[in-house]
């Protein structure tokens, strides 16, 4: 088996991260979800600094490039904020001090190279905040290919009527779900053609990640005759890999026409995506290229399908 080591690593690391995620969650009073923003802060801070710290652990030299840094949280105005950050990693890793919390945090600030770490330690911020969905995503990259990819969506129901998931992917091997608080490991397989009442598609709840009016025309163009599914995070690539969705649209938003998708948004849900057997690309039909920068400066839009419709939708897409 290819990337043991990593895989366990990996895993144990998006659980802990989870688990805070949680528990800021839990936290959050009621009348704050709207307005304030500093619970996303906490937990998307504390997410890196446990997921990096892990990983550093065990693989000192490979560089994690992950969305935030600790620039801010140094800050004389900043004190009360890492202090409650410090508070929510120490339930995870109990000796944590406020200073290795930061320079946990900024473990992440590495470069892409022939190897390396993405991380999105809370993809979905603004679903978070709703108490919507959210996800960990960390994929590990070497050679230009995603190798694995772990995608923690704690807030995730599927159709078994279970919540809380982690998805699994390593190159070659298959995709996997486990729930969050353990049990069984299933291998995924991504919806067929004929399968109706999954074949739908799944697209952001935010209308300007995205065109949504696009979107639901092509969906329409290539056979999906019922309303998008609405999700925040990379949990849409895990509904598209457990079967529950033929289609995940995320086209350029009208509003944002120069917006470049960022390679932590999307590694960790491709592979998943991928090893389940569907397929991954830009709008016009390219593969996503997570090896250059942390931007995917020559892609444009998202398309991830069961595979059989994905030629069609491309097509759609492109006269
Ligand atoms: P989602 O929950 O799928 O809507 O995606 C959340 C991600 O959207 C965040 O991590 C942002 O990096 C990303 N994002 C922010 N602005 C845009 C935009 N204009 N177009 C596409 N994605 C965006
Ligand atoms: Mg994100």
């Amino acid at each position: 088996m290819a990337y043991q080591l990593e895989k366990e690593t990996a895993i144990s690391a998006v659980m802990k991260a989870a688990k805070l995620c949680q528990q800021v969650r839990k936290d959050i009073p009621p009348a704050l979800e709207k307005q304030d923003k500093s619970p996303v802060t906490v937990a998307d801070f504390g997410s890196q600094a446990i997921i990096c710290k892990v990983l550093k652990e065990v693989f000192p030299d490979t560089p994690i490039v992950g969305e935030e840094d600790s620039k801010e949280l140094r800050q004389e105005t900043s004190q009360d904020t890492i202090k409650k950050i410090t508070t929510y990693v120490q339930e995870i890793i109990p000796s944590a001090k406020v200073d290795q919390v930061l320079d946990w945090i900024d473990y992440g600030n590495g470069t892409v190279s022939h190897r390396f770490w993405t991380l999105d330690p809370i993809d979905g911020t603004k679903g978070f905040l709703r108490q919507d969905q959210y996800a960990v995503a960390l994929a590990l990259i070497e050679d230009r290919e995603v190798k694995l990819g772990i995608l923690g969506c704690p807030a995730l129901t599927l159709d078994n009527g279970d919540t809380g998931f982690i998805f699994v992917a390593v190159k070659g091997e298959g995709s996997y779900k486990m729930s969050l608080s353990g049990g069984d490991i299933t291998k995924l397989q991504v919806v067929s053609n004929d399968d109706i009442s999954r074949f739908r598609f799944v697209e952001s709840v935010e209308a300007n990640h995205g065109d949504q009016i696009q979107q639901n025309a092509i969906a329409k163009k290539v056979g999906i005759t019922t309303d998008s599914v609405r999700v925040d995070s990379q949990a849409k690539y895990g509904i598209v890999a457990a079967g529950e969705a033929a289609l995940y649209l995320r086209l350029p938003s009208p509003k944002y026409p120069n917006y470049r998708e960022n390679i932590w948004d999307h590694a960790a849900g491709a592979i998943v995506v991928e090893e389940a057997g569907g397929k991954v690309t830009d709008m016009y039909g390219k593969p996503l290229d997570f090896a250059t920068a942390s931007k995917m400066n020559d892609n444009r839009g998202v398309v991830v399908s069961n595979g059989l419709i994905h030629d069609s939708v491309i097509q759609a897409l492109n006269n």
